[in-house]
């Protein structure tokens, strides 16, 4: 199996204090062929501002120097652009600053009219207002999948991660499937992937909706990353993404380089 591990944070994400260079070894210990470092680039700020500039040297220095104990592990330069559909020409600008394999699209915060709160520091106890910020989730991924700033969509059942885990709900993307149906049609009628993510390897089933959705409407690319912010979170998850994908008969793992899609059999 070739086993890659598309999403994966270091220090030099706020939410993360892991040097690469500990990722890269758990990367190798899991037998993973290629590791690509995404840390956040989050146009969407905590304090609902938008981000004006960004230091791309920590970033480059600790890529450069993880890649050379990475030995046969295959080191790429990602990185997991949030926000992107409230400046585009922006997101652009920020983006040309570094010499980049893989960028994923994500979406972290309400829009900017909703006033740009982050879904995680959000109470989701009441299932009317989930489904609102669910609403308002969707219309972001409508706007953030016509860009063509990014490689993979991230996580596309997001804030459901806090809804129902926190909030204890049961929602699926279901209510949003014609919404969901453009986002997946305009990805692969750009090239682009779908991400399946696992989140530390403890959302792993609830995707398989849409990946047979996806399936369903043509969608070959994919790409899979645990979103680990921790060594041990490493590749959690991922074998068992690729039996499920193998299962609802995907037959290619997109991976990239210099921002090219290489897809390789499953
Ligand atoms: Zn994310
Ligand atoms: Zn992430």
């Amino acid at each position: 199996m070739y086993l890659v591990d598309y999403h994966t944070h270091s220090r030099c994400s706020m939410d993360s204090e892991t040097p690469l260079t500990e990722m890269v070894e758990a990367a190798r210990a899991a037998g993973l062929r290629e590791l690509v470092t995404t840390d956040h680039l989050d146009l969407q700020q905590e304090d609902a501002t938008i981000l004006k500039d960004w230091d791309w040297t920590p970033v480059v220095e600790q890529y450069e120097e993880a890649r050379k104990g990475a030995g046969g592990l295959k080191l790429l330069l990602g990185i997991e652009l949030g926000g992107a559909q409230t400046d585009p020409e922006r997101s652009e600008r920020l983006l040309a600053g570094a010499p980049l394999d893989f960028v994923i699209g994500s979406v972290h915060n309400m829009s900017l009219a909703a006033g740009s709160l982050d879904f995680y520091y959000m109470d989701f106890r009441d299932e009317a207002f989930a489904r609102s910020v669910m609403d308002d989730y969707i219309g972001s991924m409508l706007e953030l999948v016509k860009l063509p700033c990014f490689d993979s969509l991230g996580h596309l059942i997001y804030p459901l991660r806090y809804i129902n885990g926190r909030g204890g709900h049961h929602l699926t993307l279901e209510p949003w499937q014609d919404q969901v149906d453009t986002i997946m049609r305009t990805l692969m009628e750009s090239g682009r992937s779908l991400e399946f993510n696992t989140h530390n390897g403890e959302e792993v089933l609830p995707w398989i909706p849409v990946l047979e959705r996806y399936a369903e409407l043509g969608g070959e690319l994919i790409t899979i990353g645990s979103d680990a912010h921790r060594a041990e979170n490493v590749a959690k998850g991922l074998e068992q993404a690729v039996e499920i994908l193998k299962a609802k008969g995907f037959r290619w793992l997109a991976l990239y380089e210099k921002r090219k899609v290489h897809p390789v059999a499953l």
